[in-house]
């Protein structure tokens, strides 16, 4: 039988009772797959020898003899303490309550230490040491436990040894589900050993061994349900009807600029698209300012030409706004008819909108999320354009997918999305990038100033302001509480209108703020009558001022590299000199650092989204990728980059030579397949 069919309640285990098994409920855990699959959230590795002298750098696992007994305090409080010596310090284990360890531990023996330590009373103490006798010669403990994330009333133990009594029972009978030749030619562990490594390793490389064979199969099994996807719209062909790019030529005509050559490429690619009978799953990634939003709107205005509707989708409230408005003033004239779906319109100016979308009297909707709810339908949903919004995932595409037939999706992002991410997440995505801006943009100077001197930067604002521009000031939180020392937009905006810019006008926006007031705020903005915009994280995306030059970020250390990247994109908009502040509170943590750095040194947000990864490490990508439909139990698609190409690679030939598994040595894989194909997205959701 193969791991996912041990359907067994893990009950049936020796040493797993009424109260275990409810407790391993609620963790997910019903059945012994559930529970082998329960991968250990991390080990406890004493594999690496530390001697004392090295105990600032970690765990002491060391091999010591005992150099003395002391004693103090009186009485029934008289304490050991194993005095310890390993060649390169001396060490003490205080043992409370413990005084037989005199006889287990006698003076000149051998004992193996494992433990914290610390100076103490001006001696290295390590008094939750772990102490076993050792023979001479011995070395440090060696091997490595697993450690499984735990319930309450579940003990590691017990989960250790509920693990290694599954596997001894079943381990041995386990089959594969990888076809042999793929585990030879990619030295893929057969599956229980596999299996029995990341939960037992015998070294760290036996559990990178074991790791890597489990990943590999994951992602070979995800890329296999991705291809079969893809193989199964070949088979659908979606009808295509012709356009002349009329409609495009209106609106090139009328634009007060030149499309730079990228956009024109990336337009290309997508009509490309758009003339295939395979549904275009296309993302493009631009950094901000590079002008995706006409991108959209061409290929909107191909596929209203052609008789099909089209639906943009912006994260927030504000965003599909401005999209509305430059929609209004691109698309309208042009001949295409709007339509604008706001999450809180009212039933009563909902409904007409809803009528008009269902019967196609709509072309080209805007709105948020609600675009997608229950009870929007569209006669005929021919385009998605997805705007800045990455937890746009399988799931959301497959509800999506039935709002049309089978829509093109346009995702859009300034945030590039390293490719095997990707692939993870949308699976089968092509990609078009836009690598420069528009001519004429300057580089926004990028300055660092710690908080105490940043009466310099309200200077040097105040002088642009003089000049006619305007600025933001963004602040981290909404309202402080009283006590905290962070500075925060409310109360910023109250010093900022009256005592530092007092002959300015000042506005707020927030998401505390009502829509009718934001809109009003962000409109008085635009049209210069407002001179300041104070704001938390809400402008971050996509706000368009090409006259505000000057973007102070206070508490910058509170922000995200990409959240940095995004309200600094907020400036730079036109030819105009601009300028970005990050106002940060010292001391620095040392990642904080890394961030403003980097942001100061690198305009170039690729390159910024690598350096974000390299500090934060995959695990918030990967939180990303799991909100899709697939939740990988093993495989890290960004460190396994190399693995999942091998994978994906394997999986196209196999659905290529036979798209619907049916030959016999496809047998097991039409089971995986059949079953949803991942090791525990489908089992969570059962609880
Ligand atoms: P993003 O890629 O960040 O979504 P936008 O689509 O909002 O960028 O474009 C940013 C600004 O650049 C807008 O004001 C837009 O009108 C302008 N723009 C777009 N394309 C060009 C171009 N080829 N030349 C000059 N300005 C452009
Ligand atoms: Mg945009």
């Amino acid at each position: 039988m193969t791991l996912r069919e041990l359907e067994q309640s893990v009950e049936t285990l020796s040493g797993v009772g009424k109260a275990a098994a409810a407790r391993l409920a609620r963790l997910g855990v019903y059945s012994i797959a559930d529970l082998l699959v329960r991968f250990p959230r991390d080990y406890d590795d004493r594999t690496e020898a530390r001697p004392f002298r090295d105990w600032a750098a970690g765990r002491v696992n060391t091999v010591a003899r005992v150099a003395a007994h002391e004693w103090f305090g009186y009485g029934r409080m008289r304490t050991l303490k194993l005095v310890l010596e390993d060649g390169s310090a001396r060490a003490v284990v205080p043992c409370f309550n413990r005084p037989f360890l005199a006889d287990r531990h006698p003076e000149g023996s051998q004992v193996k230490v494992l433990g914290s330590f610390a100076p103490k009373f001006g001696e290295l103490q390590g008094p939750g040491a772990i102490l076993e006798p050792a023979d001479e010669g011995e070395g440090p403990s060696s091997g490595i436990l697993p450690v499984y994330a735990l319930t309450e009333g579940l003990a590691q133990a017990s989960i250790r040894s509920f693990v290694a009594r599954a596997l001894s029972m079943y381990g041995d009978r386990l089959e594969d589900e990888l076809p042999p030749p793929l585990r030879e030619r990619h030295g893929l562990l057969p599956a229980s050993k596999a299996l029995r490594g990341l939960h037992f390793p015998e070294s760290r490389a036996a559990l990178e061994e074991a790791r890597r064979s489990l990943a590999w199969a994951e992602l070979f099994f995800f890329q296999l349900l991705v291809r079969k996807r893809v193989a199964a719209r070949r088979e659908r062909p979606v009808e295509r009807r012709p356009f002349a790019g009329e409609l495009k030529r209106r609106l090139l005509e009328r634009l007060p600029f030149e499309p730079t050559a990228d956009q024109l490429k990336v337009v290309a690619e997508i009509e490309a698209d758009l003339a295939s009978p395979v549904p275009m799953a296309r993302l493009l990634q631009g950094d901000v300012g590079s002008g995706k939003t006409l991108v959209a709107f061409l290929a909107a205005l191909d596929v209203i030409e052609s008789g099909g509707q089209v639906a943009v989708m912006a994260p927030t409230e504000l965003l599909a706004r401005q999209h509305a408005e430059s929609a209004a003033r691109l698309l309208e004239p042009v001949g295409a008819r709007l339509a604008f779906l706001s999450g809180n319109a009212r039933d009563s100016a909902r409904r007409p909108l809803l009528e008009a979308l269902a019967s196609g009297q709509v072309d080209l909707v805007i709105g948020t999320q609600a675009l997608f709810s229950e009870d929007v339908a569209y006669r005929n949903l021919s385009l998605v354009v997805v705007d800045e919004q990455h937890r746009f995932g399988v799931v959301q595409r497959a509800a999506l997918a039935r709002k049309g037939r089978s829509p093109d999706l346009l995702l859009m992002s300034a945030t590039p999305i390293p490719r095997t991410l990707a692939l993870t997440v949308y699976g089968d995505l092509s990609v078009s990038v836009i690598r420069t801006l528009p001519p004429g943009r300057t580089p926004v100077a990028t300055h660092l100033a710690r908080m105490g001197n940043e009466s310099k930067v309200y200077d040097f604002v105040r002088r642009e302001l003089e000049a006619g521009r305007q600025a933001y000031f963004v602040y981290p939180a909404i309202e402080g509480d009283g006590d905290s020392e962070l500075k925060d937009a409310v109360a910023m905006r109250e010093r900022l209108a009256l005592e530092i810019y007092p002959d300015r006008k000042v506005g707020i926006v927030h998401s505390r703020v009502g829509d009718a007031e934001k809109r009003e705020t962000m409109e008085a903005f635009r049209s210069g009558s407002l001179d300041v915009l104070v704001a938390t994280s809400v402008v971050e995306v996509g706000v368009d001022v090409p006259n505000a030059t000057c973007m102070v970020i206070e508490h910058a250390e509170c922000f995200g590299l990409a959240a940095l990247h995004q309200l600094r994109g907020r400036v730079g908009r036109s030819s105009l000199a601009s300028y970005c502040f990050l106002v940060y509170a010292a001391p620095l943590a040392e990642d904080s650092k890394r961030r403003l750095m980097a942001l100061k040194e690198s305009g170039d947000g690729f390159e910024l989204a690598e350096e974000d990864l390299r500090i934060r490490g995959p695990g918030d990508l990967v939180g990303t990728a799991q909100s899709g439909a697939f939740r990988l139990a093993v495989a890290d698609p960004i460190r396994d980059a190399a693995l999942l190409e091998e994978a994906r690679a394997e999986a196209a030939a196999i659905v290529d030579a036979d798209p619907n598994l049916l030959r016999s040595e496809h047998a097991a894989l039409r089971g995986v397949v059949a079953s949803g194909g991942g090791l525990r997205g489908e089992r969570a959701s059962r609880s």
